[in-house]
């Protein structure tokens, strides 16, 4: 029934899985139960040219009886294990209770619900555990999933057996049974709804995120299910378009929900984006601009002669823009095409002073408050307001004075998706996100080149419709915290995703959230030209 829609991980009653992650990172202090219940907080820097789960791991290798052979040995029998305890045991050794996964002790024989596994590593300092569902370890220090290369690699060489044995295997229908399902259905015509949760390899939330926003994009999602890229026979090495098109299949083709594990993508991006790591929390917008560029670069449509990439990414995310100057000393207008800009609308901090401007005191006569909070509206205006600050030369009377022009830019022709981000993160300092408010659908027709040149009265202009699909939320300051989104489905609802867990949200919930970026999808383009 295709009303009838479940968050991806909506948990039985009865389970007893992780709480969601609390705000974490590896440069926040562990917390005083941490150190009590581990030892003291441990100050290893972690190797540059591995990806190793966590500094626990890390130091779990220095363990005499535990280097990384030993351990990929031990891993290895675990996973063994697993198979013989998924056919036969589903309860937990402790408490009896029948969980959706049960957790295997790395160090010993303990097999538990999570609780008791959580439990269990506190009481006896067994720091890892296997989720006997899937294989991925536990750190129950970090209190979350790890990645480690060299763990991966095994758990890969067990990956079919355990798919064929995973709770979640269906019963094959009788020829009858599927006779009567045939005749007793409406044919569905998307089985899948794109609404799975991720794995956090650590730290990996912000990877997610930025893979999410690609992945709930309607536009990029109906040109990956188009299948437009050679996976076959692509030549380049570490693809990510190849990488990602996978995705958009285990997202789009597969009847599958359980959480997706990006492990693949993620080695392919430190590959090709090294300035990035796997195991610190970025920022990003940087990690999406820099991916976009080299997802252009795997598509390698840019005109030889021309420069112009015609690839989907800069139809979806690149706008022309108009660059007007006016000057002062012979009042004469000049506009000219300005450069290609996108993939992001990245705002800048507003100034202490920003309730004083003219788009503060709008502001503050539309919330008839003193001393309002931002609004997105507000970002806006200062991106495109008109700066006089601007060394130029006045191509008509050759004035040169500084401040003698002013200087504004406007959008040209509209891209199919604004990506606005806010400037939190880039401040350096130990700052939090604040609110800023915003709305689900935008109209922006007063940024057109027609309107801002003088040429159309805003009122005559057509409206430039969009409408929110997605917000990324962060948790935490800039030194460490926790990412999170919204996405809005291809029916209008809107989920709430945070690493394995996908749930059913409220618009309320979006529009209340401390949003770090916000895209917007255009809704239809305008009847006459921009
Ligand atoms: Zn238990
Ligand atoms: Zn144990
Ligand atoms: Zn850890
Ligand atoms: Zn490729
Ligand atoms: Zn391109
Ligand atoms: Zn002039």
């Amino acid at each position: 029934m295709s009303g009838d829609k479940k968050p991806a991980s909506s948990k039985p009653a009865s389970s007893s899985e992780p709480p969601q992650n609390p705000p974490k990172s590896s440069s926040v202090k562990p917390e005083k139960s941490k150190t009590q219940t581990f030892g003291p907080p441990l100050n290893l820097t972690v190797p540059k040219n591995k990806a190793v789960g966590c500094e626990h791991l890390f130091a779990f290798y220095k363990k005499p009886g535990w280097g990384v052979e030993d351990t990929k040995d031990r891993y290895n029998k675990k996973l063994d294990l697993l198979i013989d305890y998924k056919k036969e045991c589903k309860s937990c050794s402790t408490c009896h209770d029948v969980p959706a996964s049960l957790y295997l002790c790395l160090e010993c024989e303990e097999l538990n619900c999570w609780d008791c596994a959580d439990q269990h590593a506190k009481g006896e300092e067994h720091e890892f555990s296997l989720n006997c569902r899937n294989g991925y370890l536990w750190c129950h220090a970090c209190r979350d999933f790890i990645y480690d290369s060299d763990l991966e690699r095994v758990r890969c060489a067990h990956e079919k057996v355990i798919a064929a044995t995973s709770f979640r295997k269906r019963k094959r229908p009788t020829a009858d049974e599927a006779r009567y399902i045939e005749n007793n259905s409406n044919p569905q015509p998307c089985k899948s709804t794109g609404l799975r949760g991720m794995v956090n390899f650590g730290n990996t939330c912000w990877i997610s995120v930025s893979l999410l926003s690609l992945l709930e994009n309607p536009l990029l999602r109906n040109f990956f299910m188009t299948r437009p890229h050679e996976y076959q026979t692509c030549q380049i090495e570490c693809c990510l378009v190849c990488e990602l098109g996978r995705i958009f299949d285990a997202f789009y083709s597969e009847d599958n929900l359980s959480p997706f594990a990006a492990m693949e993508f993620i080695i392919a991006t430190s590959k090709r984006l090294p300035s990035f790591r796997a195991t610190e929390q970025q920022d990003p917008s940087d990690f999406l601009s820099l991916l976009l560029g080299r997802l252009c670069e795997d598509f390698n449509q840019k005109d030889p002669v021309t420069g112009e990439c015609k690839c989907i990414l800069h139809q979806v995310f690149h706008w022309k823009i108009s660059d007007h100057r006016y000057c002062k000393s012979c009042k004469s207008k000049n506009t000219l095409d300005g450069p290609l800009s996108g993939p992001l609308l990245l705002f800048n901090k507003l100034g202490k002073d920003w309730r004083d401007t003219p788009a503060g005191k709008r502001r503050k006569a539309e919330t008839k408050s003193d001393n309002p909070t931002p609004s997105l509206k507000v970002f806006l205006d200062e991106y495109y307001k008109k700066q006089a600050n601007v060394p130029y030369t006045c191509k008509n009377c050759k004035n040169a004075t500084e401040g003698n022009t002013t200087h504004f830019h406007s959008f040209k022709a509209y891209p199919m998706v604004v990506t606005c981000y806010f400037p939190w993160m880039k401040m350096g300092e130990n700052t939090s996100p604040e609110h800023v408010e915003f709305p689900l659908a935008l109209d922006l027709k007063e940024f057109a080149t027609p309107v801002r040149s003088g040429k159309v009265k805003l009122e005559d202009a057509p409206s430039v419709w969009y409408d929110l699909f997605f917000t990324t939320v962060h948790h935490g300051s800039d030194k460490g915290g926790h990412y999170v989104c919204y996405a809005r489905d291809r029916e209008g609802s809107w989920f709430h995703f945070n690493d394995t867990n996908v749930t059913v949200a409220k618009p309320e919930h979006v529009l209340g959230s401390t949003s770090i970026m916000l895209s917007y999808i255009l809704r239809k383009l305008p009847e006459t030209e921009v």
